[in-house]
């Protein structure tokens, strides 16, 4: 869609390694990523099948501006999801946008299974699809070694390389995948209908270049971009502590869900803050191909694997969510043992957040006596990573029926083994770092991808001086209908102060020969937007069995305790008001 009119689409059948690329000049009203890989998703969907069905389509796109302004730097993949059953939608950054931008391709569509592992390189010349059996059962960090030795020729600094681990081989349906170093498309199973397909891990990158079609006015708006992001305070926090500089104020208004929602303020807060994380452990800070901001900030673990000081050190990945989960959800209050739990999911390629939650879950459950030691393998209790390293280790590992029932997701674990009122799950996803009031669990139960980055509502709550039923649905259905713009763009949702102003986005635009203006962006991010909840209609979706776990009306949220019939009003107004 650079310096041309259609979207360049390269389809990949794994079971007849049938490759297509067409040209689609209709796709261009939905701009690209989210809008671009949902319409894809409308024409192949198979609305009857399991999710995990091999002709279930794996969407990837990009944007027209990713690579070629600041911070614009996303891939959206969309599938459906084995977690929910439902809309799969996740992103993620890295250098993969730079790559698919290099190799040529738009968006990449892949159906079918393979008879056996494999991996697709991509490149502008090529497609090939390779045996994986060798890589099948390597751990992340490992398989993306192995592939970068073994693609050379795919140039390294325009490369990307995305992968499952052991989770999404087992079909594990919170399995992510990993995305270079750091970063993930981390939500809703993409890793296990990777597995599904037998598919380990895709190369790609390319050498294309593109014309820019007004160079001297694409200088001019590239600057003005560049400016805002570096020198005026949109982007400080990010790069400076990072996301997690929020543990200690959400803690101390009483929104960080602890102990699996059982309390809002953690006694150890202080101990697993940005800030603290950023004395103690931090190592460097790294950004996304194309952001100026490097709010990637990694941590030093060192572990300890045997006698005579036999001792690894190794770089972790740490964010809000992520300390959250696997922190605050399960009590554990010391940044060793986050990041040794962080750096296990990262390992098996699980999904941090899901994760963190079940792990919450499974505490409770054994607490109560409704989950016995002879399921577990062990005996656990809040704060215990140890056991939390090995309950992580068996549902890779699944031992045992319970484990296999693991992998399901908390949803059915509770609709077989109970503990429903706290099974903290929204939509059928697990909770998301925020009890903040009704914008954060109403948000994430009907947003699109039930995703606190659908409609920021936890902000909402934060921001909104009383509640006003009405103001907040429509705040709720403005913001999604802008990150849809934003997601389709391809823009980090980071920079949405920077590209929240439309006039800018359409002088970009301009700069590289696309037409907007700012109520075409906002009408293109309004029909993504009710694409997206036609097509969740289609596979079963329905406002009205939206169930809250008790749990969220029991523990105080940053607004106070909740009530059900006010949620469900909400949720009424949201359908009457969106038209949905
Ligand atoms: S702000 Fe962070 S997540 Fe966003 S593009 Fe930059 S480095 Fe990546």
């Amino acid at each position: 869609m650079l310096g041309r009119n259609y979207i360049k689409v390269l389809y990949i059948d794994l079971t007849t390694r049938k490759i297509k690329i067409e040209r689609r000049e209709d796709l261009m009203e939905y701009i690209g990523g989210s809008g671009v890989a949902m319409k894809l998703f409308s024409e192949l969907v198979k609305i009857d099948q399991d999710p995990l069905d091999p002709d279930q389509p794996i969407i990837f796109a990009i944007g027209p501006m990713n690579t070629i302004f600041p911070v614009v730097t996303k891939t959206a993949a969309v599938f459906r999801s084995p977690l929910t059953g439902n809309l799969g939608e996740s992103h993620a950054g890295g250098r993969l946008a730079m790559a698919m931008r290099f190799s040529g391709y738009d968006a990449v569509v892949i159906t079918g299974r393979a008879s056996s592992p494999v991996y697709i390189a991509i490149t502008e010349g090529s497609v090939d699809i390779k045996e994986a059996g060798f890589i099948w059962g390597e751990r992340v960090e490992r398989t993306g070694k192995v592939l970068r030795d073994r693609e050379t020729h795919i140039g390294s600094g325009k490369r990307s390389i995305i992968r499952i681990g052991k989770a999404g081989e087992k079909m594990i349906r919170f399995a992510g995948v990993n995305v270079d170093t750091y970063r993930h498309f981390g939500r809703l199973g993409l890793g296990a209908v990777f597995g599904s397909k037998r598919l380990k891990a895709i190369v790609i990158g390319g050498n294309r270049s593109y014309p820019i079609l007004k160079p001297k006015e694409y200088n001019k708006v590239y600057n003005k971009i560049h400016k805002i992001a570096t020198e005026s305070g949109a982007m400080k926090k990010y790069h400076e502590i990072g996301t997690p500089i929020n543990v200690v104020p959400l803690n101390e208004a009483g929104g960080l869900p602890t102990k699996n929602l059982t309390q809002t303020k953690f006694e150890l807060a202080n101990e697993i803050d940005g800030v603290s994380f950023a004395e103690d452990l931090l190592l460097r800070k790294l950004s996304c191909s194309g952001c100026p901001t490097g709010c990637i900030h990694i941590g030093l673990l060192r572990i300890e694997y045997g006698p005579g000081y036999k001792t690894k050190f190794t770089g972790v990945g740490y964010d809000y969510e992520l300390i959250f989960a696997l922190g605050s959800m399960i009590g554990v209050g010391d940044k060793k043992g986050v990041l040794r739990l962080i750096d296990a999911v990262e390992e098996y390629g699980l999904d941090a957040m899901s994760t963190g939650v079940i792990l919450a879950w499974i505490t409770e459950m054994f607490k109560k006596g409704l989950l016995t030691e002879d399921q577990l393998g062990l005996k656990v209790d809040f704060g215990d990573t140890e056991a939390y390293l090995e309950i992580i280790a068996n549902i890779v590992k699944r031992p045992n029926t319970f484990y296999r029932d693991v992998g399901m997701g908390l949803a059915k674990l509770a609709e077989k083994y109970g503990g429903k009122d706290f099974a903290m799950v929204l939509g059928k996803h697990e909770m998301t770092g925020y009890h903040t009031g009704y914008g954060a669990m109403i948000g994430q139960s009907v947003g699109a991808r039930h995703s606190h980055l659908d409609n920021a509502g936890y902000a909402l709550d934060q921001t909104m001086d009383k509640l006003d039923k009405r103001e907040m649905v429509r705040k709720l259905i403005e913001e999604e209908i802008d990150r849809c713009m934003l997601t389709s763009l391809h823009i980090c949702l980071f920079a949405r102060k920077i590209y929240g102003d439309k006039e800018l986005v359409c002088e970009a635009l301009d700069s590289i020969g696309i037409k907007a203006t700012p109520k075409s962006l906002t009408d293109m991010g309004e029909k993504v937007w009710r694409l997206k909840n036609e097509m969740k209609k289609k596979m079963g979706f329905d406002f009205r069995e939206l169930r809250f776990p008790k749990r969220f009306f029991e523990t105080k949220s940053l607004n106070g305790i909740l009530d059900t019939d006010t949620a469900k009003e909400i949720v009424d107004i949201y359908v009457k008001e969106g038209g949905l």
